[in-house]
């Protein structure tokens, strides 16, 4: 379940949801569908947050500020 490394080559295939703490396992935009559920669900205040958390995190060492803002 917690397997870091199930493809060989990639190591961000599973990504821990900020909003309710579960592991997804998809690709960029499945993980963003998943997040943006449980944003409804959430104070809109917290949007932004965490979608720059996302970002952050799908984006991984090369993070590109301008990238961020959406
Ligand atoms: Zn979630």
């Amino acid at each position: 379940m917690y397997a870091a490394r199930e493809r060989s080559g990639e190591d961000r295939d599973y990504t821990t949801c900020p909003v309710c703490s579960q592991m997804i396992n998809g690709s960029p935009e499945e993980l963003n569908e998943h997040v943006e559920l449980c944003l409804n669900r959430v104070s809109t205040s917290l949007v932004a947050v965490i979608i720059l958390t996302m970002a952050a995190v799908e984006h991984g060492d090369n993070v590109n500020k301008q990238g961020l803002l959406m």
